[in-house]
């Protein structure tokens, strides 16, 4: 996806620019807890990838996910709240394995603007100081989703995104109109509200 491949070498270029040495290590995944959000587009661009380990995970993972979104995704506090129970629970993004990014050459551009250079530690959900990411990639993550957005716009005439697990478990049934795409989502609940899927 050229949109990744673009915030990679966006974020790069700032890190050495600033000599910047973020803290991220292999191994180290508490950022793959919390609700990560991504488009159509992504989610396409990562599900021919996904081995079939990853899909039964998502097959499991993807529905309740779906249905903590149904009963919260009007809730102000629910980012945080699914943080912590995941971490509670020891439930991650299903496409973590042994600690490592099962679809690292794929992931998201969300997770790609994640970096701290603290303390690992303080990205757990209850970490006393909790963990400043550094802002400059987050803020390139989100102009690149942008420019896939647009894109997704001009193929399809509509924007969808969601939840990672959630989205992918629905991709292959996801209309390619957009009243039947609102009407699905409707349908599951899970459209609109202040954390839910949105069609644009
Ligand atoms: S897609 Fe990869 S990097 Fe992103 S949350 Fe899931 S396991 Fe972590």
């Amino acid at each position: 996806m050229r949109e990744a491949e673009r915030l990679d070498w966006d974020i790069a270029l700032y890190l050495e620019a600033k000599g910047v040495r973020p803290s991220c290590r292999a191994g180290c995944f508490y950022c793959c807890y919390p609700w990560v959000t991504l488009s159509r587009l992504e989610a396409e661009a990562i599900r021919p990838h996904l081995t079939p380990a990853q899909k039964e995970r998502v097959l499991r993972e993807g529905p309740r996910r779906l249905a903590l979104l149904r009963e919260r995704k009007d809730d102000p506090g629910f980012p945080g709240w699914f943080f912590q129970k995941a971490f509670q629970e020891g439930t991650p993004c299903p496409l973590l394995e042994e600690g490592l990014c099962g679809v690292y050459p794929h992931r998201p551009l969300a997770c790609r603007g994640v970096l701290t250079e603290s303390d690992p530690e303080r990205c757990r959900p209850d970490a006393p100081q909790p963990s400043a990411y550094l802002q400059p990639p987050l803020r390139m993550a989100r102009l690149r989703m942008e420019a896939l957005w647009e894109e997704e716009r001009a193929r399809y005439g509509f924007l969808v995104l969601g939840e990672v697990a959630g989205l992918l478990y629905l991709l292959e049934r996801l209309p390619k109109e957009k009243e039947e795409a609102v009407a699905l989502l409707e349908g599951l609940g899970v459209l609109g509200g202040r954390w839910g899927y949105q069609v644009v």
